[in-house]
């Protein structure tokens, strides 16, 4: 079985405590490989490591280190087709999902902050008053941790370690225990790419042991968490009055509003993508499908339609588009999802169970059917709780104030979709759209420049782009007197 090490010190090496995590393969249940069961003495060592060398990094010249995650991005690229394999098979996702989306996602996002640093810079005010200018030094943190969850590995991985390096920051990052094999691979490129030993560590183990360890550290000034809204609030108190800087990215219950006037074709072939996408495994994926009443009928029966069409096969065949949810204990919490939503007074149109396995291979994995469920009041857990699976439920509205409301009666607000061919209508309604991402007209088009995050309780803080910059970075502001 392979056994996965830490990167800590320029060094991939074992947990301190020499103890192991068994690694599932989702569409199999099996393990086939193990994880180091580290704790708060290799989260030191990362410390200590990253402490020694942040005076050379940060001073090093952008260009410098711009070229280091230039060649991390190209070495995700030579990688790509054998890393997607591994990802499908950590993770239960098609593998070719793997390649389009996560391996060349996760390429850009290194080679997009290599350059962005290369571009960003901070404010003067001149003049400021007659004998006055002021400007603003916008310096790394210093020793900052990164926290990455299990549906988009690499990804996201990537998506917070690329600004935290770019700025001048050393960086502790620990991917989800679930999937940490692509972390893992990527960690072995660190130093070929050129990165001088604890300025990027990557340590392996379970949430409450070696998360937690980077969470309370008291040298990690800075935090950039993606996962649930739970373990968000957590985090959050863990660290109340330590004044570390924080952002939280957190869970989402979007919407799709499906208005009579918009390209229903359209609408019908992204929501199908925006519902079951990863399983609906994505944080931005729709799993309320609010819909005018109008054309409720016509679209829900076609939307069932091609949600009874799709089962999920093996991650690991070329022609899969759904596979395996990512543990036992997913599966089992969004069949229990189900059930509630039963029990609420929901009906089920499509799916509902965990279906059968594609393979003999899989006789033991974890899938889902795509299930689609209407007549659940928008009160109820299911419009109100995030299932994280390929689950959805479909309202009816009749005016645009009522589709605000159901779209905004949530605790969440991470993203939504409308559809409409009404500009007008767009504007307002995006205006009034409780969330921090509005896509009209698409879904899941993102443009590495803009801010992403949510509001309310799907998190803290903005990354992306100039977003990411900023928060990687202490602005100090220095008054001159002429
Ligand atoms: P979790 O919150 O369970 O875990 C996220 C990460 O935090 C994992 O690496 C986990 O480690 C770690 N962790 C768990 N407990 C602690 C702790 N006490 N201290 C420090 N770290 C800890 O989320 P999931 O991995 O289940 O991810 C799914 C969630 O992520 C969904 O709610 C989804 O909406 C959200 N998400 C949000 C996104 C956004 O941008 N807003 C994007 C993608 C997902 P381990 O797994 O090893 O326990």
């Amino acid at each position: 079985m392979t056994e996965l090490q830490n990167f800590i010190d320029g060094r991939l090496q074992p947990a301190a405590s020499g103890e192991w995590i068994d690694n599932i393969e989702p569409a199999t249940g099996k393990p086939y490989s193990r994880i180091p069961r580290s704790g708060a003495a290799d989260v030191e060592r990362a410390v200590e490591s990253a402490k020694r060398a942040y005076p050379g990094w940060a001073a090093m010249p952008i260009e410098e280190r711009s070229a280091c995650l230039t060649r991390l991005s190209q070495a995700v690229e030579a990688h790509a087709d054998e890393w997607a394999v591994a990802e499908a098979r950590d993770n239960g996702k098609p593998v070719g999902l793997a390649k389009e989306v996560d391996m060349k996602r996760s390429a850009s996002n290194l080679a997009f902050f290599a350059t962005a640093i290369q571009h960003f810079a901070s404010e003067a005010h001149i003049p400021s008053g007659p004998v006055h200018i002021n400007y603003t030094h916008r310096k790394p943190i210093g020793v900052v941790g990164c926290i990455s969850p299990w549906n988009l590995p690499l990804y996201l991985f990537t998506w917070k370690v690329a600004p935290a390096l770019a700025a001048g920051n050393c960086v502790v990052a620990k991917p989800s225990e679930v999937t940490p094999m692509t972390a893992y691979l990527l960690s072995t490129c660190i130093e070929a790419a050129g990165f001088p030993p604890g300025v990027f560590n990557v340590v392996h183990g379970l949430g409450p042991e070696a998360g937690e360890a980077i969470v309370t550290h008291p040298d990690i000034k800075a935090l950039s968490f993606t996962g649930g809204t739970a373990t968000g609030a957590h985090i959050q108190r863990a660290t109340a009055g330590t004044f570390k800087k924080l952002s939280l990215e957190l869970g989402g219950k979007n919407a799709a509003i499906v208005f009579a006037d918009s390209d229903l074709e359209d609408a019908l072939r992204t929501t199908v993508r925006s519902s079951f996408a990863n399983q609906g495994q994505i944080c931005l994926c729709s799993s309320r499908i609010l819909i005018e009443r109008s054309v409720y009928a016509e679209f829900r029966d076609r939307l069932v339609e091609k949600a009874r069409n799709m089962s999920p096969g093996d991650p690991l065949e070329a022609g899969t588009k759904m596979g395996a949810v990512v543990s036992e204990a997913h599966r089992d919490k969004i069949l229990a999802a189900i059930t509630r939503a039963e029990a609420d007074g929901g009906t089920i149109l499509a799916g509902g169970s965990a279906a059968t396995a594609p393979n003999a291979r899989c006789a033991d994995g974890y899938f889902v059917q795509p299930t689609v469920i209407e007549g659940v009041p928008s009160t109820c857990d299911l419009n109100q709780q995030e299932v994280f699976g390929p689950v959805i439920s479909l309202m009816p509205f009749d005016t645009e104030e009522e589709a605000l409301a159901l779209a905004n009666s949530t605790d969440y607000g991470l993203s939504a979709t409308v559809w409409t061919q009404d500009l007008k209508r767009a504007h307002r309604v995006a205006a009034h759209l409780e969330t921090g991402i509005v896509w009209v007209n698409c879904w899941l088009v993102r443009d590495l420049r803009t801010p992403f995050g949510g509001v309310k309780s799907s998190g803290v803080g903005r990354e992306g782009g100039f977003e990411a910059l900023r928060f990687f970075t202490e602005p100090q502001n220095v008054c001159i007197q002429l």
